[in-house]
């Protein structure tokens, strides 16, 4: 609480209020017994909104349009200041300075605690924090990650890694896989492949995501640790369809070095890798492993490849990308209707940052209309909307939820953006990164 603002310290009172409130009341306790945290990494309002237009021609049809909570959110590592509507809104420039990496904000999202860049679920002073993920295995539930980038980056890697330094990516695998509790592992990475899924010849083996003695471990299964490893598409599909698959932990590496598709050869859409799963095969892969515990389960699933489309400025495959991530969200909706999960189970969509600075054609500092929004040329064809950065963002995120502990979140808005609710078609009441964690935890936690 030390520093916090005294608007959040507020904020906190009247939270803490309402879930006391919530317990008297209603008797609950814990109100989910799962939770599925989606991120879209490096989307801001623009990219979701892009990724509409091409997907629909227009706003309103994504399957969390229709979820009861769509807010903002502020996504400030610890380092910068908090974020200010009307300096967002009357600088172009200023949305550029001082913004989140992914490790401080996937350790916002996981932990509660603002963090500074690099940092993998660990302290402005380098000590581990404790994760949602580890909370919910303490609570017995089954934890899991699934990503279209690999599991040891920032995104992914935080949710049960600590490490002072993103970088350490050989470290924070090894801790994934030797020391985790997590369930399922789904993602690329894969160091006996390039990123258009072709074998590589010996020379050529690259574990700059996976360490080649992990690598070997997970393949022979002597980690000790329980693994079923496997990296073909066809097994990943099947454990897709199977209601009650045989393994209980699984880890799952794509046959690619880096991401499914966007490291592809190529800038455009189309001929994608063939023998990759996608993001949803995936998910339900990991979905259909996870609920076989009967005490519920945490799962996290990011279209990370989202923020490397965006850091490349490619438009056409961020859309690609972004659709991937949609499909999968979709697909989720179903898979928990069809179990009678819905009413168990917290979800929720959000992205750690805006990259690449999305804004209309006639957008920019030196623009008359600095705020141009991006426009829809209509289903299937690219939206009218232009990169003015290469780098992460400071502006508001979308934050979409539903299902039990979701009403939380509007106990703990911080503020509301006016521009932002007339540009972005929402209330303009926005939260922070960490009250992520805090609606998580007060979701699962008795
Ligand atoms: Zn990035």
């Amino acid at each position: 609480m030390r520093g916090m603002h005294p608007r959040r310290a507020m904020g906190r009172v009247v939270f803490l209020l309402a879930v006391l409130t919530t317990f008297t009341v209603f008797g609950w306790g814990a109100s989910a017994k799962n939770v599925i945290l989606l991120i879209a990494d490096g989307a801001g309002f623009n990219a979701f909104h892009c990724s509409s237009y091409f997907e629909y021609g227009q706003l309103g049809k994504q399957p969390y349009d229709a979820f009861a909570v769509r807010l903002g959110c502020t996504t400030n590592p610890f380092e910068a200041p908090l974020y200010d509507p009307a300096k967002s809104w009357s600088d172009f420039k200023s949305q550029r300075s001082k913004a989140t990496d992914s490790a401080a904000a996937a350790t916002a999202l996981y932990t509660g605690v603002k963090t500074e860049n690099k940092r993998i679920s660990t302290g402005p002073d380098k000590k581990p924090l404790t994760t949602i993920a580890e909370i919910a295995h303490g609570l017995g539930k089954s934890a899991g990650i699934v990503s279209s980038v690999p599991f040891s980056h920032a995104t992914p890697g935080a949710v049960f890694a600590h490490n002072e330094d993103r970088k350490n990516t050989d470290q924070i695998a090894e801790e994934i896989v030797y020391r985790s509790s997590l369930a399922v592992v789904f993602s690329p990475g894969h160091p006996r492949y390039d990123s258009n899924g072709k074998k590589l010849p010996h020379d050529k083996w690259k574990d700059s995501y996976c360490p080649e003695e992990v690598y070997q471990a997970l393949v022979e299964g002597t980690t000790g640790r329980g693994w079923t490893f496997m990296d073909s598409k066809r097994a990943m599909e099947a454990l897709a369809a199977d209601p009650r698959p045989e393994p209980n932990r699984v880890f799952g590496l794509a046959k690619s070095a880096s991401t499914l598709q966007y490291d592809r050869e190529g800038k455009k859409q189309g001929r994608l890798n063939g023998n990759v799963p996608t993001l949803e095969t995936m998910s339900l892969a990991a979905l259909n492993v996870l609920n076989k515990d009967e005490d519920g389960f945490f799962l996290m699933i990011e279209g990370g490849a989202v923020d490397w489309a965006n850091h490349g400025n490619n438009l056409d495959r961020m859309v690609e990308e972004f659709a991937d991530f949609n499909k999968t969200i979709a697909s989720i909706m179903n898979w928990l209707d069809q179990r009678g999960l819905t009413r168990d189970t917290l979800v929720i969509v959000t992205s750690d940052h805006e990259c690449g600075q999305i804004w209309g054609p006639d957008a920019g500092e030196k623009s008359k209309t600095p705020f141009d929004l991006p426009k829809s040329r209509g289903k299937g064809k690219l939206p009218d909307a232009k990169h003015y950065a290469t780098g992460h963002t400071n502006v508001l995120v979308p934050l979409y939820a539903t299902g039990p502990g979701s009403e939380f979140f509007h106990a703990l808005v911080d503020g509301v953006d006016t521009h932002a609710a007339r540009a972005w078609q929402f209330s303009g009441q926005y939260v922070d990164n960490t009250d992520v964690f805090t609606v998580m935890k007060a979701a699962i936690v008795p």
